[in-house]
């Protein structure tokens, strides 16, 4: 099964793509998470990207287009995957809808996380992330279990990204509406949109997620 999970920053996308995966044994293609990775690498992708992730912008489509053809490619994608913050443009999206059927596959199913302005900021200004591994925590939603050590990997070194500030906060929520926001109905009018109410609490948000995948699944 390959499915994109679809909303605005600190949706939830990260938190449910990681239950998602976990539960079906899919591979969690973050494009947020890579080209963090590239930027602690310090590769010229990497160096591109942070001005422009600091900044609130999106990197350039051909970036993380390739990034993105590169990893689907790989054998342990076979099995399915769920793509967290990618397509955030209608030109990715086209892209990858080619790059699928260049290799017979499809995306399965959109799930669009809804979630209001005032939730995002409160979400994205209490978001602290594991430097080991990037497992996402909030100071009042969602704690380790542990106070102090990430449920994940057990690292006990926590950061706040340095995009999660007001500033930054809202050039990104721009750039949803303006960028990302169409492919509501790109995929709406493929059939492909499943809307669930991202205000519930996280694990109301993965019932309802599993729901639809469980319909999915049906024959
Ligand atoms: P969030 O889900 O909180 O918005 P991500 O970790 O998905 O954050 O992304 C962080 C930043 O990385 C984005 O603000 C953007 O600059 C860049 N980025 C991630 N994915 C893409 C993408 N598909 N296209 C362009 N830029 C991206
Ligand atoms: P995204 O990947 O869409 O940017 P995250 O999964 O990182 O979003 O979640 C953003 C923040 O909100 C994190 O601090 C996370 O712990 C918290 N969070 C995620 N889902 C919920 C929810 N349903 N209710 C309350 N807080 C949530
Ligand atoms: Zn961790």
């Amino acid at each position: 099964m390959n499915l994109i999970l679809l909303g605005p920053p600190g949706a939830g996308k990260g938190t449910q793509a990681e239950g998602i995966a976990k539960k079906r044994g899919l591979i969690q293609l973050s494009t947020g998470d890579m080209l963090r990775q590239a930027v602690k690498a310090g590769t010229p992708v990497g160096q591109e990207a942070s001005v422009i992730m600091e900044a609130g912008g999106l990197v350039p489509d051909h970036v993380v287009i390739k990034i993105i053809a590169e990893r689907i490619a790989l054998p342990d994608c076979a099995e399915g995957f769920i793509l967290d913050g990618f397509p955030r443009t209608l030109k990715q999206a086209a892209a990858l809808d080619e790059l699928l059927t260049s290799q017979g596959k499809k995306i399965d199913a959109v799930i669009e996380l809804k979630v209001n302005d005032a939730a995002l900021i409160d979400r994205i200004s209490g978001r602290y992330v594991c430097a080991n591994c990037g497992a996402s925590y909030h100071d009042t939603s969602c704690k380790p279990k542990v106070e102090g050590v990430c449920d994940r990997c057990g690292g006990k070194d926590f950061i706040r990204r340095p995009d999660d500030n007001p500033e930054t906060v809202k050039n990104r929520l721009m750039a949803y509406y303006r960028e990302t926001a169409p492919l509501i109905g790109y995929y709406f009018a493929k059939g492909k949109l499943h809307s669930v109410d991202g205000m519930a609490p996280i694990a109301d948000v993965a019932a309802q997620v599993d729901g639809v995948l469980n319909t999915l699944a049906a024959p």
